[in-house]
């Protein structure tokens, strides 16, 4: 007689917020999923639902209590974690029949907490964690968190208070996840933390032995270091640095980028470029000489794309700072960015600066400045026309009536949910997500690009 396994208990996920809290959510689910759990798809089939939220702004503190309402009213056995975990007070008050709140990065917290909540099976068989532990994001890319926390005191900012002071990971744990990673499939890494080049500060660049060498925790080394990963078909990883700022050991790694070892993507969070805005911001490597450094950057290596965002209406930002910001982008010529308006976070010590902008000249400046970025970013995308590129593939169409199937793919200028897309046409419907092939560039508009396989 077949033996009867019993049915593992069910676990669903909410997991809202920023890449480093869906890594969060991926180290949760891998370890649930270790200790015999399943994951359930919907809120009906879950025995028990964790909600990772975000507490970063007002606005995301509104959207996690409505994801925990809605996972209440669907389900009724939450367990909330993540970033507003620290507010359980508040999270208590409105939803007094939470199960548990736990903080950011307790992962034993959340796990104990599903333990009690849904006690596992004894001795069920479980299913094999795949390699490279389970993934949120397509098996495709990848993120790998480097470090936690942050050594800064920007002014509008309260992840310090939330996360703590920088706390790098060991540089030999964060290759073999980065290799487990890419011998699993993973065609690009994210390299993810509040500061990427403050990467080992905090155990003053300790040394480590990986592949027989002595290495640094140190950025410029742990990028060397992954740009040696090959693929099992020997084919160099795409490697994303995000959160870098421009200190001047920046420098070392784009020779890497010339070379085809690191993709050519640099995600700078510049915030303004007006020097009394980013003092009052309290900005870490906020120097004059940033657009000597893009020069010098794009002489090096031509194909750089630099992302970055932008904060208006800052406290005391003037119409001059304002114009300064427009007059710097229109010589940095950056190829992405994202901009924001001001908005206070309980806590942050910008809320008492003086001369707050009113909103609707925040308003105004922030329509102001994504027309300024929409315009610059038409320009450099329409200078990709014609240009034979390498794009990488998220997901292959359905085929329309001649049969003729389209992709969205991405070029190493876009970084996975945050920048553009290439939409290519007629491509070979064998072609799966994952798959990096040359296209040619058609079209563009002012965000993505058009192209159909070279
Ligand atoms: S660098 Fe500034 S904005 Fe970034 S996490 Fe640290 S304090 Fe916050």
């Amino acid at each position: 007689m077949a033996l009867k396994i019993p049915d593992a208990p069910k676990v669903g996920m909410v997991s809202l917020g920023c890449p480093k809290a869906l890594v969060d959510s991926e180290r949760i689910l891998t370890k649930l999923r270790s200790d015999g759990y399943a994951l359930s798809p919907d809120y009906e089939g879950a025995d028990v639902v964790l909600v990772n939220t975000c507490g970063f702004l007002d606005s995301a503190k509104e959207e996690s209590l409505e994801a925990i309402g809605e996972a209440i009213a669907e389900n009724g056995r939450v367990i909330v974690t993540g970033c507003m975990g620290n507010e359980a007070e508040l999270i208590r008050a409105r939803f007094p029949q939470v199960l548990a709140v736990t903080g950011a990065h307790q992962y034993e917290d959340v796990v104990h907490a599903v333990h009690e909540a849904a006690p596992p099976v004894p001795n069920a068989f479980v299913d094999l964690v795949p390699e490279g532990g389970l993934k949120l994001t397509p098996r495709h890319y990848g993120y790998v968190k480097i470090s936690e926390g942050c050594n800064h005191s920007c002014s509008f900012c309260i992840i310090p208070s939330l996360r703590g002071k920088l706390a790098s990971r060991r540089i030999d744990a964060v290759l073999r996840e980065a290799e487990k990673l890419v011998a699993a499939g993973t065609k690009e890494l994210l390299i993810i933390s509040q500061d990427t080049s403050a990467y080992g500060v905090d155990v003053r660049h300790e040394e480590r032995v990986w592949k027989g060498e002595t290495i640094r925790t140190h950025m410029t080394d742990l990028a060397r270091a992954l740009g040696g990963l090959r693929t099992p078909q020997g084919e160099t990883p795409w490697v994303r640095l995000h959160y870098v700022y421009p200190y001047p050991h920046v420098d070392q790694v784009i020779p890497l980028m010339a070379d085809g070892l690191l993709t050519p993507y640099l995600d700078i969070p510049f915030q303004h470029a007006a020097p009394n805005v980013l003092r009052s911001m309290k900005r870490p490597a906020n120097e004059a000489k940033v657009l000597e450094r893009l020069a010098s950057w794009r002489s090096i290596c031509p194909d750089i794309t630099i992302r970055s965002s932008f904060v208006v209406g800052f406290p005391g930002e003037t119409e001059a700072d304002f114009q300064y910001l427009l007059d710097w982008l229109d010589e940095a010529q950056l190829d992405r960015v994202g901009a924001f308006r001001f908005e206070p976070v309980e806590g942050a010590q910008a809320n008492d600066l003086p001369n707050p902008v009113a909103p609707e000249v925040t308003e105004e400046r922030f329509q102001r400045i994504m027309q300024k970025c929409a315009e610059i970013s038409a320009a450099k995308l329409a200078a990709k026309i014609g240009r034979t590129m390498p794009v990488i593939i998220d997901e292959v169409g359905d085929p329309d009536e001649d049969g003729s199937v389209g992709a969205t793919a991405r070029s190493q200028a876009d970084a996975p949910e945050i920048d553009g897309n290439v939409f290519l046409r007629d491509i070979d419907p064998a072609l799966a997500p994952g798959a990096i092939i040359e296209a040619v560039i058609e079209d563009a508009d002012e965000h993505d690009l058009f192209g159909v396989p070279a």
